[in-house]
């Protein structure tokens, strides 16, 4: 048992430059009037889209939810339970890259865009968030 707390441990450092990154962001969310919660050993920010400017700011971003590290930012709290397993996938990877994950992600979009592919649907990372997440919610794959 204190084995395994302590590879948690160092997952969770091995990804605190990325959540670094998240907590920044998350802030920022927060200081426009978002909300905060916790979840499985993440932080779960939420915009708070039904005032300003959270309303305005979530309609300019290009996604429904990121994840940065142990940090997951939705637009709105319905967004985050829909996409939460696919997020937490997202964490498990941050977890096994590091800091490195960042570079990993953008050498694998731009690998697709070579390939004339869809930088986003197409990479890598992206592919394995959305096939964990629906074993996730068919309980076939435990994170
Ligand atoms: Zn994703």
């Amino acid at each position: 048992m204190q084995t395994r707390r302590t590879i948690q441990i160092a997952k969770m450092l091995w990804a605190s430059p990325c959540s670094l990154v998240g907590l920044i962001f998350g802030i920022i969310v927060l200081l426009c009037g978002g909300s905060v919660g916790q979840s499985s050993g993440t932080l779960e920010v939420t915009f708070r889209a039904s005032q300003a400017p959270g309303r305005a700011l979530a309609r300019w971003l290009p996604f429904r939810a990121i994840t940065l590290g142990h940090v997951i930012i939705a637009i709105t709290r319905q967004e985050l339970d829909r996409l939460r397993a696919h997020e937490r996938v997202h964490v498990r990877q941050y977890e096994r890259w590091g800091i490195f994950f960042f570079v990993a992600y953008a050498i694998s979009s731009a690998w697709q865009l070579l390939r004339g592919r869809s930088a986003y649907w197409d990479n890598c990372f992206e592919v394995d968030a959305r096939l964990r997440s629906t074993q996730i919610e068919r309980n076939e794959y435990d994170a």
